[in-house]
């Protein structure tokens, strides 16, 4: 409520243009906004954040545009993106990293046009950065490996070999759910037979990972699977399929992807991680259109900072939430991140 209320008057009350992000600086009518996502094999950025990003922008800003991108997984492609969002005049960009790394870059480059930039969902190393939107993402590592660990000891299996499934190497918070993941799971008693990091989170990879795994320690032998997001637990889960597991062991996942989901009523997935994509997609433009106004986000809306090597970046950090067949009903389907119909349609 109190960022509607800031933002309540229209963007084309301001005035003057000029750079940085201070309070006095009001930058013109119709600001331009980037929004920089990274990848699309995995659902959640066409089908949650890319829409509620710009609906919430056309709500607080009807004069605004917003200046949309994917890169594929591709870091150069999304260096090219930015490179054009800043020449067509963005005011803001909104980036979420392909690679955490060098997107330090496209964060410097557009520092020199005065350009603010707000780490969205994967915060950007060593990089000036004015804020970073998020999920506190070793928590959800955690509830991943809590899960996972929780469901083993349940089955009897507690000291059961499990497979570790990572996201790309490239990705921060890929790191931090396996940080997460390892701090509870390194001292459940399960036994890790197999480790991997999956580049660009490619299910495909993910499935011959999979592959490789029952393989090595044979399929009998797999307790348990821990996948760090729903795309590369449908590729684990698919290559366990081929292999004729029946039943399938536990596996974990993260985003609530319809698949995913679909996967856990089915009883092929044995849980996921629900982040309010909505609430971050908002949270987002709301910064956005603020700072493209020339404003400071109200102080209530920022509950945090996080290092990101060269500076300790103000944060706005939600909450994940664990998500099993038992409170679908109550989390994924009480938020309307998925009906019903679209949950048991094809099944
Ligand atoms: C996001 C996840 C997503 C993954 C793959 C992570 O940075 O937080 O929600 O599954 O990237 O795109």
């Amino acid at each position: 409520l109190a960022a509607l209320m800031f933002l309540t008057p229209a963007c084309k009350d301001n005035k003057e243009t000029a750079g940085g992000g201070s309070a006095a600086a009001n930058k013109p009518a119709g600001a331009k906004i980037a929004l920089l996502l990274p990848e699309s094999k995995t659902s959640r950025y066409e089908s949650h954040d890319r829409p509620h990003f710009e609906r919430k922008v056309k709500e607080l800003c009807p004069e605004c545009q917003v200046i949309y991108s994917n890169a594929d997984q591709d870091a150069s492609k999304q260096q090219n993106q930015a490179e054009a969002a800043l020449t067509n005049g963005a005011q803001v960009l909104v980036l979420d990293p392909v690679d955490a790394a060098s997107a330090s870059g496209i964060v410097a480059r557009a520092r020199q046009s005065k350009v603010l930039v707000i780490s969205y969902d994967r915060l950007i190393a060593q990089a000036d950065v004015d804020y970073y939107i998020s999920f506190d993402n070793e928590q959800v590592g955690k509830l991943q490996g809590q899960a996972l660990a929780d469901k083993l000891k349940a089955d009897g299996k507690a000291d059961g070999t499990i497979v570790v499934i990572n996201g790309s190497p490239t990705d921060s918070n890929a790191a931090m759910f396996k940080a997460g993941a390892h701090s509870v799971l390194d001292g459940s008693g399960a036994k890790i037979g197999a480790e991997y990091d999956t580049p660009d989170w490619s299910p495909d990879k993910a499935q011959q990972q999979m592959e490789q795994a029952i393989t090595q320690l044979g399929k009998d032998k797999i307790a348990g699977v821990y996948a760090a997001n729903d795309g590369t637990a449908g590729g684990a889960i698919a290559a366990m399929k081929a292999a004729g597991m029946t039943p399938l062991p536990p596996v974990t996942g993260q985003d609530a992807e319809l698949a995913g989901i679909q996967r856990i009523v089915a009883g092929e997935q044995y849980m996921t991680v629900y982040k309010a994509i909505k609430a971050e997609a908002e949270a987002a433009a709301e910064l956005a259109v603020t700072l493209a106004r020339g404003g400071q986000p109200p102080a209530a809306k920022v509950n945090g900072k996080v290092n990101n090597g060269m500076k300790d970046v103000p944060a706005v950090l939600l909450t994940p939430v664990a998500v099993t067949k038992d409170n679908l009903k109550s989390t994924v389907m009480a938020d309307g991140f998925w009906t019903a119909a679209q949950i048991c349609e094809g099944s």
